[in-house]
């Protein structure tokens, strides 16, 4: 992650109290002064910008103190996982800059190890293989106000309990027949301590395992041994997993195996978005989005192919901090990181989203001028480049009214307005179809204003970006909106479920977009600013001559804040 100089002392890290913890225990020398942390997701879906959070504290507090932070998947639920989902987290983390070096682990490779501690606590009394029921167990395990009711299993004889966990493993039960539970407290306030399954039968194939095991492990049996076995110092896990930690510790203590510390943390919710692989699978599911990459999904992989960068997510995460209580932070928080990003990095270009014909009537018929364009005023190292000026070009369409309202400056007819990096254009007719849409304008250009700037200092109150006709590529361009229109995704009105709020202009498809001749042939993943538009990216659909870019975020556009306001006094 953040390449900071290594050490214990550090002072440079994004200031957190996980972080204070870590200074602390290293000060107390808790794990002889080691790092080690892990990233630990379960492979049954793609990342989503949450798990950046998770990753770059992760990897980010490893880096920060010359530790080390593991890639682990805790893969102990058969059913759910496949290896698209891995293939696409190791790439995802990687594209954070997670580097987890030769430590990329899986839960399932410790399914031996897990089932001899199994047996260990079987045979300290401290396990006994229940025929309950899952919905007995439900039953009996009692309420946040009225304790749980034993088990009529729990005091089957250790012999017996060696012998029905062996039958278990053997397959000579089906599916749901029995569990292997903690005996841990049935009066306990915390529901978790109440005799917790450790082991359920699934005859399932695992897509590691395979047919090898027909039991497994619970998440809550193989997480914290897991960590354990690892030697994770600190063991960083969202909010919600406080209340596992008192039997996280239990098991760490019966078995009396090395106990890493557990600290948690907020998860992340953000504005108009939902950060559950589960809803998020439902809308890929459905075709509500394209797949798990669509750039309106949350997914770092719909994300970058939306055209974000790891830094802008690392520098969000690290403004956003780590806290004890949940909140919810704005999504314009997010874009306003990667604006800040791009705009340092990316060359700016001229590009016409909806293209409004312009002759240039003064201008000679085959003359083609080559016009000098600055590739980004905050970097003069990136230096400048030619764009072709000729007698035909496209403005687009909202950069002319016939009949301008007030406070509108741009072109309009008899009005002045400057191209740039060209002329000053003054406006003298306009073309319309039969239907009475304006189709082309007519304008005179002034020779003198050569790079847009006026020798005599008259001044015009208005830039407007242009290409020229004959040498524009055609593009397709796919703008994005919210995916959500409401600002929490998960109030959804009584018997209806959350897809009633997605937003149904989410995305819109301009067939007929034209960008300067110097982005022919640009490549997926390459980044623009498309000058006063925004930022985009060439989306992995550019082939075979055929361009297409993503709006990654829009610049702040003055004009439609003007507009909003006057439609809100109206
Ligand atoms: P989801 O609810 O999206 O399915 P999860 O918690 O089940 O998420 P895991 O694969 O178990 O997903 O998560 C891996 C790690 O990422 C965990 O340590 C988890 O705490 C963390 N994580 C998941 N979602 C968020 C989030 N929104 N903010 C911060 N961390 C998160
Ligand atoms: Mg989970």
């Amino acid at each position: 992650m953040s390449k900071l100089n290594p050490g214990k002392d550090s002072t440079r890290g994004p200031s957190n109290f996980v972080r204070e913890i870590i200074i602390e225990d290293s000060k107390t020398n808790k794990f002889g002064g080691r790092v080690h942390t892990r990233f630990p997701p379960e492979p049954n879906g793609y990342l989503h910008i949450g798990h950046a959070k998770s990753i770059n504290l992760n990897f980010g507090l490893a880096a920060e103190f010359g530790g080390k932070c593991n890639l682990r998947f805790d893969d102990t639920n058969p059913s759910k996982e496949e290896t698209e989902y891995v293939d696409s987290i190791i790439q995802d983390v990687r594209w954070l800059g997670g580097d987890w070096e030769d430590r990329l682990f899986y839960a399932s490779d410790y399914f031996g190890q897990l089932y001899e501690w199994a047996v260990q606590l079987i045979k300290a009394g401290k396990a006994y293989v229940c025929d309950l029921t899952a919905e007995q167990v439900r039953e009996y395990r009692g309420t946040l106000t009225e304790p749980g009711r034993e088990s009529p299993y729990r005091n089957r004889p250790v012999e017996e309990n060696l012998q029905l966990f062996e039958r278990m493993r053997a397959g000579e039960f089906p599916d749901g027949a029995r569990t292997l539970r903690a005996k841990v407290d049935m009066a306990s306030p915390n529901l978790n301590m109440r005799d917790p399954v450790m082991y359920r039968i699934l005859h399932a194939e695992h897509h590691r395992t395979g047919g090898k095991w027909c039991i497994y492990p619970m998440y809550d049996f193989a997480h914290g041994q897991s960590d354990s076995i690892e030697g994770v110092t600190h063991s960083i896990c969202t909010l919600e997993f406080e209340d596992h930690r008192p039997l996280y510790d239990w098991y760490l203590d019966q078995l009396g195996i090395y106990h890493p510390q557990q600290i948690e943390f907020d998860r992340l919710n953000l504005t108009y978005t939902l950060l559950s692989k589960r809803k998020l699978l439902t809308l890929v599911q459905e075709g509500r989005v394209s797949g798990w990459d669509d750039p309106r999904m949350p997914t770092i992989a719909g994300i970058r192919r939306r055209g974000y960068t790891p830094e802008a997510i690392r520098n969000f995460c690290d403004a956003i901090g780590v806290s004890k209580t949940t909140g919810t932070i704005e999504l314009s928080l997010l874009e306003h990181y990667v604006r800040e990003e791009l705009n340092k990095r990316v060359p700016r270009v001229m590009a016409v989203l909806r293209p409004l014909r312009v002759v240039i009537e003064n201008c000679p018929e085959n003359q083609v001028e080559e016009m000098e364009a600055v590739n980004n005023p905050e970097d003069a190292g990136m230096g400048t480049r030619k764009v072709p000026f000729s007698r035909v070009l496209y403005i687009e369409q909202d950069d002319f009214r016939e009949d301008p309202p007030k406070q509108y400056f741009r072109l309009s007819p008899g009005r002045e307005v400057r191209l740039r990096y060209g002329y000053f254009i003054t406006c003298t007719g306009l073309v319309k179809d039969n239907a009475g849409n304006v189709v082309e304008i007519r304008c005179t250009y002034d020779p003198a204003t050569h790079g847009g700037n006026a020798p005599d200092g008259r001044k015009v109150k208005s830039t407007i970006h242009w290409v020229s006709a004959a040498h524009a590529i055609d593009t397709e361009v796919r703008l994005y909106d919210n995916l959500f229109r409401v600002e929490d995704p998960n109030q959804v009105p009584e018997g209806q479920n959350f897809t009633v709020n997605l937003n149904p202009s989410s995305l819109e498809v301009l067939k007929c977009a034209k960008v300067e001749p110097g982005l022919r042939g640009a490549a997926p993943g390459n980044r623009y600013q498309f000058e006063r538009l925004g930022y985009f990216c060439a989306d992995a659909d550019s082939a075979g001559g055929k361009l297409v870019f993503n709006r990654t975020v829009a610049l702040r556009d003055t004009w439609a804040k003007i507009e909003k306001a006057q439609q809100g006094k109206r």
